[in-house]
């Protein structure tokens, strides 16, 4: 039987799959099980920030898997300790609780909203349209998308929609309700199709939160990490929410989540009431420690950043020469092209040249490259996908 055929049998099919098989990874390449090779602007679906089987992780994952793989989180253990801190010191200093997803992550910050709210009698998330928060009931109901939604009613009660930078309209919905208890959003949209927001409107929705005493969640499971250029996204806009999730980016293609909270907000979430059995397990901190060790010693950071000008640079010249291409927007390792054409032609015919990249809402060539991106690189993909644009 061929792996696609032994799929066809035996796993449910609610993925779209490209036909093919993919075998071995290593930096931004990877290869199909005929040997053909790619090169990966868009590793792991965002997951692998540092490319495939990163150095650093692969060596932590190693030494841990020999030394202890999983223990409860009825004890302690240094290396989930010691990723807490690290976490902490790179972004406001606040307390996390570790998950496995971004999603799972997304529903502790659900509760510890809810758990913050009893006293004040309040319930109620303010999310945005064309925002992504993941698949189990709270996130889906927190994701403002009809198509995810779709058939899964009735949905966890509680949510209000609002169009994504349009302060004015959150401010309506603030002043008329007094049982909003948080804000909840992507501070890049990812999914959603790569939208960078002002810094007029994460500032408002800050002042807002202060004035009204509600929570600032920001969740940051793809902008996190070092996806930005920044450790968090929030950095670039000046803006500290009382609230982050994390997963994707943090573990280097390990499974992993995360809730930051601040220092005061720690306490919401009791011993009892919240729990993830694989939660903070010592492979996923391995893994999330090297990352961050990876990032730091290796400059990453200066080179997403340098890495977006390079790919900026190239868009905007492709979008002199064509009118497909509408907008060309994002930060560090996070790029969106708006195209006037549905871009699945695009990505499959980049897939045949040797270039994996990603569609997003129809109309948007998404890339979440690996930070490790050289120049060199960039322009081989960036070849390709101009080619594809071109002949669109
Ligand atoms: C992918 C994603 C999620 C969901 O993460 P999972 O690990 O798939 O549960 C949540 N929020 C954002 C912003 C994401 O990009």
């Amino acid at each position: 039987m061929t792996t696609l055929e032994t799929f066809e049998k035996y796993v449910i099919p609610n993925y779209t799959r490209y036909p093919v098989t993919l075998v071995r990874g290593e930096d931004s390449w990877v290869w199909d099980e005929d040997g053909k090779r790619y090169l990966d602007f868009f590793p792991g679906w965002g997951c692998n920030m540092l490319g495939h089987c990163p150095k650093y992780v692969v060596e932590a994952v190693r030494e841990q898997v020999g030394k202890l793989i999983h223990i409860p989180n009825s004890w302690y253990s240094q290396e989930q300790g010691e990723w807490a801190r690290l976490l902490s010191e790179r972004s406001f200093g606040g307390k996390c609780f570790f998950c496995n997803s971004g999603t799972e992550a997304n529903e502790a910050a659900i509760k510890l909203a809810r758990m913050y709210g009893n006293e004040r009698k309040r319930y109620k998330i303010v999310t945005f349209y064309n925002g992504f928060h993941g698949r189990t009931m709270g996130s889906v109901a927190a994701t403002a998308q009809p198509k995810y939604q779709q058939g899964l009613g009735p949905l966890l009660p509680g949510f209000i929609y609002a169009e994504y930078g349009n302060l004015d309209e959150v401010k309506k919905i603030v002043e008329n309700d007094d049982e909003i208890v948080s804000i909840m959003l992507e501070p890049i949209q990812g999914e959603g199709g790569v939208n960078v927001p002002s810094r007029e409107f994460l500032t408002g929705l800050r002042e807002l939160c202060d004035k009204n005493d509600i929570l600032l969640h920001f969740d940051e499971v793809q902008t996190g990490c070092g996806r930005t250029g920044e450790w968090f996204a929030y950095q670039l806009f000046g803006v500290t929410p009382d609230l982050m999730t994390l997963a994707k980016t943090i573990c280097g293609g390990i499974t992993g989540g995360a809730l930051v909270t601040r220092q005061e907000f720690a306490p919401y979430l009791k011993p009892g009431m919240h729990a993830a059995t694989f939660g903070g397990n010592p492979i996923a901190a391995a893994a999330g420690i090297a990352t961050i060790r990876q990032i730091e010693e290796h400059n990453l950071l200066e080179n997403a950043k340098r890495n977006f000008e390079l790919f900026k640079k190239r868009f905007l010249e492709l979008k002199e020469k064509t009118d497909v291409v509408t907008d060309v927007r994002g930060c560090g390792a996070m790029v969106g092209m708006e195209l006037n054409i549905n871009g699945t032609s695009i990505v499959q015919k980049c897939m045949e040249n040797g270039l994996l990249i990603n569609c997003t809402h129809g109309t948007v060539i998404r890339l979440l490259p690996s930070i490790t991106l050289t120049e060199a690189q960039i322009n081989e993909g960036c070849d390709i996908i101009c080619d594809a644009v071109m002949n669109a």
